[in-house]
């Protein structure tokens, strides 16, 4: 089985259009990657009862991994892990290695002169405060730590909104728990570029590919406007044999640039 993720975005800001939601799409690209699937990205606000009912259906299909971004912060709109705690129904108490990261992480900042004292203030300890059972997992970049769950057959991750943080918690401590999961899959793509031909047209060479082809998945995007529109299209596929799927992918890319070439299209690459 493909090893599964959920990812839920969490923010007021991403639901008002003030700030685009670059966390779920550098998650999405990254995760599939690393040959695992992401099933499903669900945006909520930063209310108790939206967090809540997210992850408790998220957790009621059961995949592989859940991975929350943003409300992880000191201030009182961040209010992630008081949800998460809840849909769990687990206390959240003061995580000792969390405190001891919090305290690390101040006395470094004061030091470099980020900020003026490292006094773990009552809303600098609120990010101690994990769900029972939880484990902190370090931030390299800020100052809230992530956050690792498990319930049942699911690891729910929690990581920061602010998407240098995200990034770099997810390169250094989540990578490799994506990668054990993911089956020794390889995820290939390659993308080529279509001028000359409509996509109603492309549709059945493309179907013609992927019977012959049958490993290989192949979307077509137009990009631009007429009359200067062109389709770029995109193939993937996963596969546990790397050089069998990029010498797969690459047949696939051959044939489907002779059909279109024998409609009068051309081909070049993105
Ligand atoms: P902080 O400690 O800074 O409060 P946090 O984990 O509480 O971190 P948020 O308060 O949710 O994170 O978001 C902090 C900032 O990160 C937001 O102002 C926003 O600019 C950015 N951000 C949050 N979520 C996303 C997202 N999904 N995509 C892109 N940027 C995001
Ligand atoms: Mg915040």
């Amino acid at each position: 089985m493909v090893c599964q993720v959920e990812l839920i975005c969490i923010g007021n800001e991403l639901l008002i259009g003030k700030t685009l939601n670059t966390n779920a799409h550098w998650l999405s690209k990254r995760i599939t990657s690393l040959g695992c699937i992401v099933r499903r990205t669900t945006v909520v606000r930063d209310e108790i009862s939206e967090i809540v009912a997210s992850t408790r259906e998220a957790i009621a299909r059961k995949p592989d991994f859940i991975i929350i971004t943003g409300g992880l912060g000191p201030t009182f709109d961040d209010m992630t892990l008081e949800g998460v705690a809840k849909a769990l129904s687990r206390k959240l108490e003061m995580n000792d290695e969390a405190l001891e990261m919090l305290r690390e992480r101040y006395a470094e900042f004061t030091k470099m002169g980020r900020i003026k004292d490292s006094n773990l203030t009552e809303y600098r300890l609120k990010m101690a405060r994990l769900p029972q059972g939880a484990r902190p997992i370090h931030n390299p970049v800020g100052t809230a730590p992530g956050v690792t769950i498990h319930e049942n057959s699911t690891t729910i991750l929690v990581l920061p909104g602010v998407p240098q943080e995200m990034e770099a918690i997810f390169e250094a401590s989540i990578i490799h728990l994506l990668r054990d999961k993911s089956d020794g899959l390889f995820y290939v793509e390659r993308s080529l570029q279509v001028l000359g031909v409509v996509e109603s047209s492309l549709a059945a060479l493309i179907d013609r590919v992927m019977l012959e082809y049958p490993a290989i998945y192949i979307k077509s995007h137009p990009i631009g406007s007429e009359p200067e529109v062109h389709i770029e299209l995109h193939l993937t596929t996963s596969s546990r044999n790397k050089e069998g799927a990029e010498e797969e992918i690459s047949k696939a890319m051959e044939k489907i640039q002779v059909l279109i070439s024998q409609k009068g299209g051309r081909t070049g690459f993105v």
